[in-house]
């Protein structure tokens, strides 16, 4: 099996992205998000290890490539724990930055500030995925990754260093961050121009792992994920008019904060007001 693969290769009709690659340095991830849903499709997902015979796979595959974007990654973060000690993730950014890839990076962690020498080699950009600015809800929903602080400061010196960044704040779910104007605020101060947002979908495992640690709100959950819920694809949703408030009040706050706004995979792309994963951002190099 290829490490670089085409994105959403099942072309959902919920997904509104163009077409990408996309490639995972490491199976499984560490920070151990209680919402994630990787760990749903992905055996002992939270026990995080390098793709076998990694770099040797990329160098044989990344021969044939000629400037395709490649977002990486989508079903794990590219700089978990053990990426400081191992440099994986970085030896991949040499071999694709040789090739002239653009590269998109999704991450929860300072490390991506390791590589920013690489990543400024090529058009690229940096998504950061933030879900509250609440540090003790950050510390209960996403326990071993970096905290809402570092993370925000990772966005400030990424933008310092001239590299565009988007923000994802997903996912939404409602009585925990369903209102994140200091968070969109916080952002736009720094000079970010577009994030993303989606709601939680309930997979088996990640809500056993809600409930319990959240069971309080698991319990005000459960009507709104099991009686009116809706079935989309693979996932159980909210329902539809509450996603579309939701994200209509995301849409707002985007708006009085003069950001660009996209959401991913609700059926709701009306709202959208750039392509949803923030690439548009990317820069043509001969301009910088
Ligand atoms: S960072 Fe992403 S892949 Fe890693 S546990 Fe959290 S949601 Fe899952």
């Amino acid at each position: 099996m290829n490490l670089l693969t085409w994105f959403d290769p099942w072309r959902s009709p919920l997904c509104t992205c163009p077409p990408k690659l996309t490639f995972n340095p490491y199976t499984g991830c560490d920070h151990k998000c209680v919402y994630c849903y990787a760990s749903s499709y992905i055996p002992h997902f939270y026990d995080c290890r390098p793709k076998k015979d990694l770099l040797p796979r990329l160098e044989r595959e990344a021969a044939k490539l000629k400037g395709e974007l490649i977002s990486i990654a989508n079903s794990s973060d590219p700089y978990p724990t053990v990426e400081a000690e191992l440099g994986l993730t970085r030896r991949c950014l040499e071999i694709l930055t040789r090739q002239n890839c653009q590269i998109q990076i999704i991450t929860k962690s300072d490390i991506v500030l390791r590589d920013i020498d690489l990543l400024r080699r090529v058009p690229s950009m940096v998504a950061v995925t933030i879900t509250t600015d609440d540090v003790e809800i950050a510390k209960i929903l996403e326990p071993n990754a970096p905290s809402p602080a570092v993370r925000l400061k990772t966005i400030e010196r990424l933008v310092e260093k001239d590299l565009p960044v988007a923000v994802r704040i997903d996912p939404i779910i409602p009585y925990i961050n369903e209102k994140p104007e200091t968070l969109v605020k916080a952002i736009a101060e720094i000079g970010v121009k577009h994030i993303t947002a989606s709601t939680y979908k309930v997979k088996a495992d990640n809500w056993q792992r809600l409930s319990l640690a959240m069971p309080k709100i698991a319990e005000k959950l459960k009507p709104l994920y099991f009686e009116k819920s809706e079935k989309l694809g693979r996932y159980t949703y909210l329902p539809k008019d509450l996603r579309l408030k939701l994200m209509e009040n995301i849409a707002g706050l985007a708006k009085k904060y003069e950001l660009k706004f996209a959401i991913c995979r609700e059926g709701l792309k009306g709202l959208n007001t750039a392509i949803c994963d923030g690439r548009w951002l990317i820069k043509d190099l001969s301009t910088w």
